[in-house]
């Protein structure tokens, strides 16, 4: 029996697909899986839920769901596509009627505190606001009823936490993924890999890239995320190799 499910919140770029400002051939809006809202999963665990990163469209993701209880956030890295939804955990935390643990690096917590500055700040009784309890990362992490493994691969100049659990692992925003990680990456069975675009990118596996890696590191099954409007689902299905896919939002992957 599975020990838990992970949920493909959003398989999106940092600009969503589609993408505001651009016009889109009707087949390729009708298809529901080409609607990617941005990058973020949650772990549903046997005690308790874990969301990794918290996307603008976190609060409409968890209600698409019907996830209501988080136990803990991750945050991968700060860029803006990843915490900008980050706010709305207030409603969560006026339900525990306590701050809420995030888990990231502490160079991460800074940035965390300089963009919300208020959800540290003081506030007379009955105004309500977010409050992160900011936590290290260690190389495990017990949450929820799951024992996560950490591990950090290179996003351009940043590092970008990728995680482990049983035999699944989530690495999001990755343009190389230095030994130490690429040894937590064996005998997966379910491998969800950043493949942001067909053409090459500085600090992201683009298409070619990522199947490549995808490939090397031998997953049961690899999903591609962090998807740009490059990718019409089922016609980039059509050509990837047995053991390959694109993430969709909603996917759900049992571990
Ligand atoms: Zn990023």
């Amino acid at each position: 029996m599975a020990l838990g499910t992970a949920v493909v919140l959003g398989s999106g770029t940092s600009n969503g697909v589609p993408t505001l400002g651009k016009a889109y051939p009707p087949e390729y809006l009708a298809e529901p899986k080409n609607h990617r809202t941005r990058a973020s999963i949650v772990l549903l665990g046997p005690t308790g839920n874990v969301l990794v990163d918290c996307s603008p469209e976190m609060r409409l993701q968890l209600l698409r769901e019907g996830v209501a209880d988080l136990e803990a956030v991750v945050i991968t890295h700060t860029h803006a596509d990843h915490i900008m939804g980050m706010d709305d955990l207030r409603s969560l935390c006026l339900k525990y009627q306590r701050e809420i643990p995030v888990y990231t690096s502490p160079g991460y917590q800074e940035d965390i505190r300089r963009v919300f500055p208020y959800a540290f700040a003081d506030f007379p009784p009955g105004v309500f606001v977010p409050r992160f309890g900011l936590r290290d990362v260690k190389e495990t992490l017990d949450l929820g009823g799951m024992r996560l493994r950490t591990f950090w691969v290179h996003h351009g100049p940043l590092l970008v936490l990728g995680l482990r659990v049983q035999n699944f692992a989530y690495v999001t925003d990755v343009g190389h993924i230095p030994e130490s990680a690429w040894d937590q990456l064996q005998g997966l069975d379910t491998l969800i890999l950043d493949a942001v675009r067909y053409r090459p990118h500085p600090n992201h596996f683009h298409f070619e890239k990522a199947v490549e890696i995808a490939a090397a590191l031998g997953a049961r099954q690899t999903y591609f995320t962090h998807l740009s409007d490059d990718y019409d689902h089922h016609e980039t299905n059509a050509t990837l190799p047995s053991g390959m896919a694109l993430a969709y939002d909603g996917l759900r992957v049992p571990f």
